[in-house]
């Protein structure tokens, strides 16, 4: 699936919030952590980091949720004031990204994911490719991520 145009249009199920991406992610990846799981309700959430000056809010009223990770780091969850839609996190150690929820992007048909990580708690229903680029934690760099997403789709 190539790249569409951008800016590329989203939102929260309700409509309220609306947001604009202005330009291609730098790679979109599966995580199966267990917080990843518990907050969507699924067996693992898709991640697509951003740059932050890339994504505009349009409209609407978020809500912030901290959430402390294992490792300290700490990262908040913006969702709808509203609905309670989970659109992008904001990694309070690298405020230069933004880690967008792929799901709540209008056609989110061109986002397949390069790659996995967390693969160690990942439900044991779920097949990982091993022709991705996978991790069994947390990814000491996302550079390989990054770059197979480039390899496929060019530089962004
Ligand atoms: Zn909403
Ligand atoms: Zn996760």
């Amino acid at each position: 699936m190539p790249l569409p145009k951008f800016p590329q249009q989203g939102g929260c199920h309700c409509g309220a919030v609306r947001y604009e991406l202005t330009a291609p992610p730098l790679g979109v990846y599966n995580c199966h952590c267990t917080d990843c799981q518990k907050m969507s309700g699924a067996a693992y959430a898709m991640s697509m980091p951003v740059r932050t000056e890339t994504l505009v809010q349009l409209s609407g009223e978020v809500s912030i949720f901290e959430k402390v990770a294992d490792s300290g780091r700490r990262v908040q969850m913006v969702s709808c004031a509203k609905c309670g839609t989970r659109m992008w996190n904001v990694p309070l150690s690298s405020p230069e990204m933004r880690t967008l929820r792929p799901g709540t992007l209008d056609d989110f048909s061109w986002v397949e994911p390069v790659g996995n990580i967390w693969t160690k708690s990942r439900m044991p229903w779920i097949e990982i490719d091993a022709a991705l680029v996978n991790y069994e934690g947390q990814p000491p760099s996302r550079e390989p991520l990054y770059a197979a997403w480039s390899a496929k789709h060019g530089e962004a």
